[in-house]
């Protein structure tokens, strides 16, 4: 089986457990992407909530790349890092006044807009600050992404967005809001999708949206499909990258545009997952009657996605080439939860090897936590 590659040596004196960011690897999907999207002029938002490092956000900002932020402090750090107001977007469910008015203040490109209660709020504050608030309408398609429910978005159950149902009566009460500028539609079925049929029947919803919209004589320049692109969690030595290109094809293919309306997309998972490992160190072989844990000092408050929905992480020993055996790999955390895979096959372990979490980049630092009152885990870039 091949091995990521790690400056192992460089390892020795970096305290554990930390995230290892290969930005090598990281600027080639930039560019990758860049070439793909670029094809067609596709505007791309990176979506910061996968991961703010600083370092990892000044490469994306380098590149070009706009954002979409979920909170106030998103958009703080994303003004904090450079990127330009004009290329932010924000969306959330529940935009707090004072989120608002920070976003309205710093002159943001657009809201990602998902109740008609929350556009009334949005036009106040705009009223009150003698701004014009641009917005697009979250529409919730209706789509099913078949990933797990818990980053599934754009089923009618879930609390996104607003329903197709609905539409006529939002776009109503905007006529009647003078400090609203409707511009765009907005999307996002869920994450982690790696068939693109989802994609395909998200597209076909956005023609019939779009030609009963034009009925009525509504036209928006932006179409906004979210994000949501998945990685190959199993094989990040042979996959280290997403299909960018069949993606971006999809909605050329598939999606009706007017030469004058610009696609916008954002991408979270898909730029990031893949460049990250969160590096740990075994403590304890500890032999059960049925079991044999390899317990690490990394543990779900550094990377809470095994704990938070069973998700897998292709984990490898860095320091040994020996047979492989099987082990529950294990976090120190007072939680049973606390378990990063089971009757997983290691390289053997032994106390003080090195393990690499593989594609932690999303989704892994920046949900870290202090539980147990430990220390957040720092990060080291090549
Ligand atoms: C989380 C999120 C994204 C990014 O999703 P990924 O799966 O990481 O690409 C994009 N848009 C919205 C509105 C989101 O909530």
């Amino acid at each position: 089986m091949i091995k990521g590659s790690f400056p192992i040596q460089k390892f020795e004196n970096i305290q554990t457990p930390f995230y290892f960011y290969d930005t090598e690897l990281l600027n080639k999907t930039l560019a990758c992407i860049k070439q793909e999207s670029g094809k067609y002029n596709y505007k791309i938002h990176y979506a910061i909530k996968a991961n703010a490092n600083e370092t990892i956000l000044d490469i994306i900002k380098q590149e070009g790349l706009g954002v979409d932020c979920v909170s106030g402090g998103e958009i703080k750090a994303a003004l904090k890092a450079g990127f330009h107001s004009n290329d932010i977007v924000f969306a959330g469910v529940g935009k707090a006044d004072w989120e608002i008015e920070l976003a309205l203040n710093a002159d943001i490109f657009c809201f990602n807009v998902e109740s008609t209660a929350e556009l009334e709020i949005i036009d106040q504050i705009a009223k009150r600050l003698n701004k014009t608030a641009k917005v697009a309408l979250r529409i919730n398609p209706n789509v099913d992404a078949h990933t797990h429910s818990y980053i599934t978005t754009g089923l009618n159950e879930n609390k996104f967005g607003i329903n197709l149902e609905q539409l006529q009566e939002t776009i109503q009460l905007i006529n009647r809001l003078d400090n609203i500028s409707l511009i765009g539609l907005h999307f996002h079925i869920g994450s982690q999708i790696t068939d693109m049929s989802p994609f395909q029947d998200l597209c076909i919803k956005i023609n019939d949206i779009q030609a009963d919209l034009k009925k009525t004589g509504i036209t928006v320049s932006h179409i906004n499909v979210g994000g949501g692109l998945g990685i190959n969690y199993q094989h990040p030595n042979h996959i280290p990258m997403a299909d960018f290109e069949t993606y971006f094809k999809v909605f050329h293919e598939y999606l009706h545009l007017e030469s004058w309306q610009t696609l916008h997309f954002e991408l979270g998972r898909s730029v990031v997952a893949p460049c990250g490992s969160l590096i740990t160190k075994v403590l304890y072989i500890k032999e059960g009657t049925t079991k044999r844990f390899a317990i690490v000092d990394a543990g779900m408050t550094d990377l809470i996605r095994p704990a938070l929905y069973g998700a897998y992480h292709h984990i490898e020993n860095i320091s040994s080439d020996k047979d492989f055996e099987k082990y529950d790999i294990v976090g120190p955390i007072c939680e049973s939860s606390d378990t990063f895979a089971k009757d997983y096959f290691l390289n053997e372990t032994h106390r003080g090897d090195l393990l690499a979490i593989r594609s932690a980049g999303a989704y892994g630092e920046i949900m870290a936590s202090k539980y147990n009152l430990r220390e957040l885990p720092k990060s080291f870039f090549l």
